[in-house]
């Protein structure tokens, strides 16, 4: 599959062509590509849906009630927040830290391992050049969870 960032991107504001710049928020990354003239951005299409999902799983309240397991009480983590995790392709240890934060409060934190499963997205071009021509050019992309998409392209001459 081709993704569409893979083409070259103009401004609709300037023409001028886009660069690709991957940015973060909340911890997420997402690939993006903005106009070095106006500052104008776009955020890639499918990073900007999962984003959205999980920004709508963060406002969600879920409703969930203890249960007496012999001396402790369990609660149920909703699926769709481990899915959404697992989906991320997030190795997640099934041992969680439970913290009593505040009054009234209490934290679940996650063992999300960062080393393997930071998504690491990187996309570099350069030209190899002699005596002032371009001789081969050739640009690479690598996406750690989709690593189907990685690629490396040669061109001769300066295309
Ligand atoms: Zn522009």
């Amino acid at each position: 599959m081709v993704d569409i960032f893979d083409n070259r991107i103009i401004c609709k504001k300037c023409n001028s062509e886009m660069k690709k710049q991957n940015i973060e928020k909340n911890g997420f990354i997402l690939r993006s590509v903005f106009c070095p003239k106006c500052k104008e951005r776009i955020i890639h299409p499918n990073d900007e849906q999962e984003y959205k999902k999980f920004i709508s799983l963060k406002n969600k309240e879920f409703k969930v009630k203890m249960r007496m397991v012999g001396n402790s009480y369990a609660v149920s983590i909703p699926k769709e927040i481990v899915s959404f995790i697992k989906e991320q392709e997030r190795v997640m240890n099934n041992m969680v830290k439970l913290c009593f934060e505040d009054f009234g409060r209490l934290s679940l934190n996650f063992d999300i391992k960062p080393d393997k499963n930071t998504r690491v997205i990187k996309a570099r071009e350069y030209k190899l050049v002699r005596n002032n021509k371009p001789i081969i050019h050739i640009k690479e992309f690598s996406d750690s969870a989709n690593p189907k998409n990685n690629k490396k392209v040669y061109k001769l001459g300066d295309e």
